[in-house]
């Protein structure tokens, strides 16, 4: 089989399998052909990953900062080195395009662990604090075991960017991809031991979501980060607070972009592109509902409708190809059942609606499409739809549009396109959601906090503000004279 890995999971350095899991199928989304077969580990599998990760975080939180450092710029070394293997693989595991993957997917994952290699030597410092005879100090300490779930849409980018703040800030993780894509964290797992990462530090296990509990319940692991949808969050957030356990939710999201009538026209259609069409649509923070104001709503429509249907949509590892698949054939059952929704509901299909004749065989493609005239209470308005579904809104005033645009359980991102510089960051200010963009949109470099607000989660991915969130503050009160006691 094509991307057949040595085993299933990763435990304590070396590649570990146990038949006796469920079968999970690696199908590559462009074919539909099985190119793995791996299996869903076992409670046994779950507790030797959980026990390796323990004694492991204890050797490396000894280390300084700046010798743990040192193995994570390692690994963003190696990963760059094998970009085009790793963007390869990632494409078989998910049917992104190459051109796509060799750009955002293994080298956002090596910016990563670059990114917290380097800051830790300063981040993690604790301070002083004089109390006039006594004083006190703090010091920001792991949490010991941390778990890591993945979703199926970026799947090394979700591993680095978990392991990264997770190991600089000296825990060990034990990881869970998607089901769905199971095979890049297996490498990422492997490129982490190359670079000097003591064998048990970081671990992957395979499992769906009777997998994840195994490891949200263990009663050794202290944390859970999560990048899923709002659903498997309410569980697992539910199931983590039962043991007060700390949480990162990383979770879905239906975000509004704002287009102004004085907007650069091409570049608010860019936006709106990338943040509807950027694989295949399956981008969390994607901004599909994009708000136009009326002015500029028929120059937008025509122009966008031009720019959606010249998008080359073909075999992921063409290089000229700009959209493959969907994920897998269950996920495009559920964007074509939002689709026929949406024409019932009596939205206006302005291109694309259906699977794609240009594409033989059985890949699971779907053509990008628009709808216009979309009413704020139709279906594909409200719920998440995660594949390149656009629906273009009308609207008059500023007060309108930000109204309409917080008027949803969700608040990941947003983003604003206007020439009129008081007026972007006036709405951006009133705009609910944890990540925002001003006449750009889906930027995410690892410098800057990703996370959402309502229900799109909780916590902080990326820049120093995600070592927080994988680590807590001990304090120390030092008392120089005698202890005096009022007995
Ligand atoms: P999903 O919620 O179905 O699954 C996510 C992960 O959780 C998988 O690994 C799955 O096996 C696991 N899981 C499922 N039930 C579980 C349980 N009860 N306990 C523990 N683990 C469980 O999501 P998906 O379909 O893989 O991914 C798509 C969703 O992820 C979308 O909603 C998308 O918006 C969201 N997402 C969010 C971000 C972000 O950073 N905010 C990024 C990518 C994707």
């Amino acid at each position: 089989m094509k991307a057949q890995p040595h085993a299933s999971h990763f435990i304590d350095g070396v590649y570990v399998e146990d038949t006796a899991g469920t079968v999970i199928e690696s199908i590559y989304p462009a074919t539909g052909e099985v190119i793995a077969r791996l299996h869903a580990a076992t409670p046994a599998i779950v507790e030797q990953a959980v026990a390796s990760a323990k004694r492991a975080q204890k050797e490396w939180a000894g280390f300084s900062p700046a010798q743990r450092g040192r193995v994570l710029k390692k690994a963003a070394d190696l990963i760059r080195e094998r970009n085009r293997e790793l963007s390869e693989l990632e494409t078989l595991d998910t049917g992104k395009p190459i051109q796509e993957t060799i750009v955002a997917d293994p080298s956002s994952g090596a910016d990563s662990l670059e990114f917290f290699g380097g800051i830790i030597a300063t981040a993690l410092n604790g301070s002083q604090i004089p109390l006039g005879g006594d004083w006190a100090y703090t010091k920001r300490v792991p949490l010991g075991v941390v778990v890591g779930i993945g979703a199926w849409n970026y799947p090394q980018q979700i591993a680095c960017w978990k392991a990264a703040p997770a190991l600089a800030a000296g825990n060990a993780m034990v990881f869970k991809p998607s089901e769905v894509t199971p095979l890049g964290a297996l490498k990422i797992a492997e490129i982490l031991i190359e670079a000097g990462l003591p064998k048990g530090v970081f671990n992957v296990i395979q499992g769906d979501r009777d997998t994840g509990p195994l490891l949200v319940n263990h009663k050794d692991v202290a944390k859970v980060s999560l990048t899923g949808s709002v659903p498997t969050g309410r569980k697992v957030a539910g199931a983590a607070a039962a043991q007060l356990k700390h949480v990162t939710m990383e979770l879905g999201g239906k975000s509004p972009i704002l287009v102004f009538d004085d907007a650069d026209l091409e570049s608010a259609i860019s936006g709106a592109m990338l943040g509807n069409f950027y694989s295949s649509g399956q981008v969390c923070s994607n901004g599909t509902r994009v708000f136009v104001q009326k002015g500029l709503r028929d120059k937008f429509l025509a122009r966008l409708k031009e720019r959606t249907e010249a998008i080359v949509i073909g075999d992921p590892q063409d290089e000229a190809t700009q959209m493959g698949p969907l994920v897998s054939f269950a996920q495009r059952e559920k964007v074509l059942s939002y689709i026929e929704k949406g024409k019932a509901e009596g939205a206006t299909l302005i291109c694309g609606g259906g699977i794609p004749n240009t594409v033989s065989g059985e890949g699971f493609y779907i053509q990008p499409t628009v709808f216009a005239d979309v009413t704020d209470d139709m279906t594909i308005a409200r719920e998440e739809i995660f594949g390149p579904v656009m629906c273009v809104l009308d609207f008059d005033t500023e007060e309108e549009a930000i109204a309409r645009a917080n008027a949803t359980e969700f608040g990941l991102s947003a983003g604003v396109f206007t020439r009129d510089f008081t007026r972007a960051h006036r709405v951006v200010d009133q705009l609910e959601a944890g990540t925002l963009w001003i006449n750009t949109y889906n930027l995410c470099p690892v410098e800057i906090p990703f996370g959402g607000s309502k229900q799109s989660g909780f916590g902080r991915e990326n820049s120093a503000a995600a070592l927080e969130h994988y680590s807590e503050l001990k304090t120390v009160y030092v008392g120089m004279g005698p202890c005096e006691a009022p007995y």
